[in-house]
């Protein structure tokens, strides 16, 4: 008998590649010499240059040369000599001048890698190219006033980085680790702040599916404008499952470019390849080709930061730090700054430090970013502007050890007064001696442990029913009550005494 098509068990497998727009973090944009700073009023960093007026030179910004070439290096690219700036043009409110300048097609760096990790061991991601280009002006478009559209011309001409994949990606779980690892290395190079919130990390997917072992690729569909890692996840995932089943249907692919909506969970078309833009690329008369010289290169290449990969082995061998320990903390610079200035600058013992900051670091973290936890280095909260620093992390970490090495507090206080600290513009042993330091006082915490039976007559009942977890949910309320204050150990044994007792 024929199989029907629906019993036919065909494998299918994803190719995904991901283009990385971020922006560069130097003071000034690209092309002119006005200020990139975030915060600023709007229209208010803007020159001729950078509102594209009719005449007007761009004049090319070392500095940006200079960020573009580390990440080149870093990521193995073979650098174009020369690389060169051309108009891509087409028309939109946020670009007056109708065309934006880019590298796009002779980039500055080509044929790199990057290593994620993928099933327990290194995959290696081809980079196509790394080049320089100039972001185009925000548009805003007012909730209580649709008559309108709002133009901020500050971010028109701050520099970004395009970084082109292969489409070597084949699952989720990749695509994840390479946004992860572009993100760590472009703060590890310290040439992007690299905030998604903030808009300084913007990706477009291409996702085609094809038979496993298939030679030729399947068609592709790109998606546009994702500015989450969410947003870049659940849109490559559903795009794997609607090209999967379409195959599977005996449908054909239309290569198109689709939107991520959000709210739905969906992608939907936007344009087909048919009506694609034709952007009319050409030379930038105005900007002579980019002519690197060895000296540059061979500088900036002796000068690459360590960068996550060989930190992450250097933890291991240097602190004795598990490879799983080591592969956490350096994913985030901020956190294995911190570690390593608490060990080396402030004596304290490498173990304290790493699980203060796997902990509650990496917490307070989550809490104060976008949720991908990594740190703000500037918290701006009206006037004050309050500044983080690994030095200042660091003596968090040594003052609350030396208290906690005295006994004067517990580790579970150290660990939930942490992120307090770091959120406080506080000196630790002052923010302690307002908490109120350890409670050893045996007849406060009969009083605590009075209450707490009296409040919890199911978990009493349970412990005499012989359950011994009952007895640390009875002292997990002590500790809450006491705000993290209680010597657990005291605590354990006044519940235990009152407990056979009654
Ligand atoms: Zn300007
Ligand atoms: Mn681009």
């Amino acid at each position: 008998m024929t199989p029907r098509p629906e019993d036919m068990v065909a494998t299918y497998e994803p190719n995904i590649g991901l283009e990385v727009h971020a922006e560069l973090s130097t003071r000034t944009k690209v092309f002119c010499g006005c200020s990139t700073a975030a915060g600023a009023p709007p229209n208010s960093q803007v020159c001729p240059v950078c509102l594209g007026f009719p005449g007007v030179l761009p004049v090319l910004n070392r500095n940006v040369v200079e960020y573009a070439l580390r990440a080149a290096l870093a990521m193995h690219c073979a650098i174009s000599r020369p690389s060169i700036f051309e108009r891509k043009g087409y028309y939109y409110p946020d670009l007056p001048k109708n065309f934006q300048i880019s590298q796009k097609r002779a980039p500055l760096g080509k044929h790199g890698c990057i290593e994620i990790p993928a099933n327990g061991a290194a995959k290696r991601v081809r980079i196509a190219d790394v080049h320089i280009e100039e972001d185009a002006a925000k548009l805003l478009h007012p909730e209580d006033d649709p008559q309108h559209s709002l133009v901020d011309f500050n971010r028109s001409g701050i520099p970004l980085l395009e970084i082109v994949s292969e489409p070597d990606m084949s699952s989720v779980a990749q695509v994840e680790a390479y946004m992860n690892a572009v993100r760590s290395m472009l703060r590890y190079l310290d040439i992007s702040d690299a905030r998604m919130e903030q808009g300084q990390l913007r990706f477009e997917a291409s996702v085609s599916v094809r038979p496993e072992g298939a030679s030729e690729l399947g068609t592709r569909v790109e998606i546009k404008n994702l500015n989450s890692f969410r947003a870049v996840t659940g849109a490559v995932d559903y795009e794997i499952r609607r090209q999967t089943r379409a195959l599977e249907q005996g449908e054909r692919i239309v290569q198109e470019t689709r939107l991520w909506d959000d709210a739905r969970g969906a992608t939907e078309p936007m344009r087909t390849k048919e009506t694609a833009m034709d952007y009319r690329y050409f030379p930038e008369p105005d900007l002579t080709p980019l002519e690197i010289d060895d000296g540059w290169i061979a500088r900036v290449r002796a000068e690459l930061p360590e960068l996550a990969e060989v930190r992450k082995k250097r933890l291991v061998s240097e602190y004795g730090f598990s490879e799983y320990d080591a592969a956490v903390l350096t994913s985030d610079k901020s956190a294995a700054d911190a570690v390593e200035a608490a060990i080396k600058q402030e004596n304290v013992e490498p173990e304290f430090a790493k699980n203060m900051v796997t902990g509650p670091g990496f917490r307070w973290r989550k809490m104060r970013e976008d949720g991908s936890g990594e740190a703000t280095q500037h918290v701006q909260g009206g006037a004050s502007q309050f500044l983080w620093t690994p030095d200042r992390e660091a003596a968090v970490i040594a003052g609350l050890f030396r208290l906690v090495a005295s006994e004067q507090i517990t580790g579970t206080a150290a660990r939930d007064y942490y992120p307090r600290i770091l959120d406080s513009h506080k000196e630790v042993e002052d923010f302690v001696r307002e908490q109120g330091l350890q409670i050893s006082d045996r007849d406060e915490l009969q009083r605590l442990a009075k209450d707490v039976i009296a409040e919890n007559p199911d978990a009493v009942e349970n412990f005499r029913k012989g359950k011994e977890a009952a007895l640390k949910f009875l002292v997990g309320q002590v500790m809450r009550k006491s705000k993290g204050r209680a010597n657990p150990q005291m605590a354990t044994e006044l519940l235990r005494a009152r407990l056979a007792a009654q």
